[in-house]
């Protein structure tokens, strides 16, 4: 049976204290759900997530980071390493989210070394996966999913591979308010747990959690919870309002 998992992805916003405030509305909306009936991860700008860990400590609401650094320490200027994030107690870790592969430039190879990386470090990463609209139209999208995953997942044994999170995010429904239709996302999330099968074994497939994320929202979230192989959700615009993730962890639960 695999827990529900929602996940607030921040990106670049809240500023020092609507992150403490949203953090704590969450934690405070999701009381008896986060934790116990669905795994719930609040995923700030790094320079709130100390803070953001304090807000929800003890509350069953974990915290993760929209993205990481390959290297344990050293001139690395600018980045930030597994140890650091772990040191501070963030939990979870974005690795190559679609805004980091399409606007920063992130490569496959990167990301795979992101989630390895992380693994090596102690937190649990979230691989992101998904297809551009026009690879979407071009019949790609199993060609797109199954690169992002044999490249994300390079080198890893089952036992690692059980710490790792999929998300399934078509690009061309992230913040354009497209969702996929429930019967799109099963699809895609149906291949990506056989393939799964065949990269590793059955069982671990059939363990693995694979979020949905792509303009989810409080009004479709039961909808796309209720496909077989959607576990959760990676939410975006929907997790900076506290009343509106709420119902979402809601839903998942
Ligand atoms: C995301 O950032 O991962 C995301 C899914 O964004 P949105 O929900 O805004 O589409």
């Amino acid at each position: 049976m695999r827990k529900p998992f929602v996940a607030g992805n921040w990106k670049m916003n809240t500023d020092s204290r609507s992150s403490v405030e949203l953090a704590q509305g969450v934690a405070r909306g999701a009381s008896g759900l986060a934790g116990d009936r669905v795994s719930v991860a609040l995923i700030p700008p790094f320079v709130y997530v100390q803070s953001v860990v304090r807000a929800v400590s003890s509350t069953g609401v974990a915290v993760g980071a929209q993205d990481v650094y390959i290297e344990s320490k050293g001139a690395f200027t600018g980045e930030i390493s597994p140890a650091m994030l772990k040191d501070i107690g963030c939990n979870y870790v974005l690795c190559g989210h679609s805004e980091r592969r399409h606007v920063i430039g992130e490569s496959d190879e990167l990301v795979g070394k992101k989630v390895m990386a992380s693994l090596g470090g102690g937190l649990l990463p979230i691989l992101c996966i998904g297809e551009l609209l026009e690879e979407r139209d071009a019949g790609q999208t199993e060609a797109v999913v199954t690169r992002h995953l044999e490249t994300g997942l390079a080198g890893l044994s089952v036992d690692k591979m059980s710490a790792v999170t999929i998300a399934y995010e078509p690009v061309w429904a992230i913040g354009t308010g497209r969702t996929a239709t429930p019967q799109q996302a099963q699809e895609v999330h149906e291949f990506i747990r056989g393939l799964l099968a065949d990269m590793f074994d059955k069982k671990l497939a059939d363990e693995a959690r694979i979020l949905y994320g792509g303009s989810a929202n409080a009004g479709n979230a039961k909808d796309l919870m209720a496909q077989k192989d959607v576990d959760g959700l990676l939410v975006g615009g929907a997790s900076l309002k506290v009343d509106d993730f709420v119902k979402i962890i809601q839903a998942a639960a």
